[in-house]
């Protein structure tokens, strides 16, 4: 078995800037693939999660896919982190949380200034919106929050 620090990763609904974040370690990146060993993450495209040490999450839970990864996280990793004013707040992507969802749908689909092709989208391989966006503690239980927009690249280090 490895000595190393099994870490997972995911972006929900965020923008990968959390992220992005981490390579502002710079070069201690060097220090950073002696001490952690990646799984799950967009830094692998490793799909499927194994068992974890530590999951790092970015971005809010806005559709039903969130909410299926991040209980996947739960189930796999000891410690869980929320990483970013999303993950912590549901930030950003929970602006649409003032408008009805149908009301955002019309707007981004129909209704938009510049939209030429009107019509919300019915594809099952599109995943179903939840009606409002939710910080990641409201449906895991999370084991710390590193707060940020994004968080730096020294505070992820630490
Ligand atoms: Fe992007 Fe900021 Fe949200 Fe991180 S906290 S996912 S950087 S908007």
């Amino acid at each position: 078995m490895s000595a190393k620090i099994k870490v997972a990763t995911t972006s929900l609904a965020g923008c990968f800037g959390c992220h992005m974040s981490l390579l502002d370690i710079d070069e201690r990146i060097l220090a950073l693939v002696e001490l952690v060993e990646f799984d799950r993450s967009p830094l692998t495209d490793i799909k499927q999660i194994g068992a974890c040490d530590l999951g790092l999450i970015e971005g809010g839970v806005a559709n039903a896919e969130n909410v299926e990864v991040l209980r996947d996280f739960r189930r796999h990793c000891q410690i869980l982190v929320a990483v970013g004013a999303c993950a912590i707040s549901g930030g950003v992507p929970a602006m649409r949380n003032s408008f009805a969802l149908a009301d955002c749908l019309a707007e981004s689909y129909v209704s938009g200034i510049g939209i030429h092709n009107p019509g919300v989208p019915h594809d099952p391989e599109i995943p179903l919106l939840l009606n409002q966006v939710h910080p990641l503690h409201e449906v895991v239980k999370i084991d710390y929050f590193l707060p940020g927009c994004p968080p730096s690249g020294d505070a992820i280090w630490t």
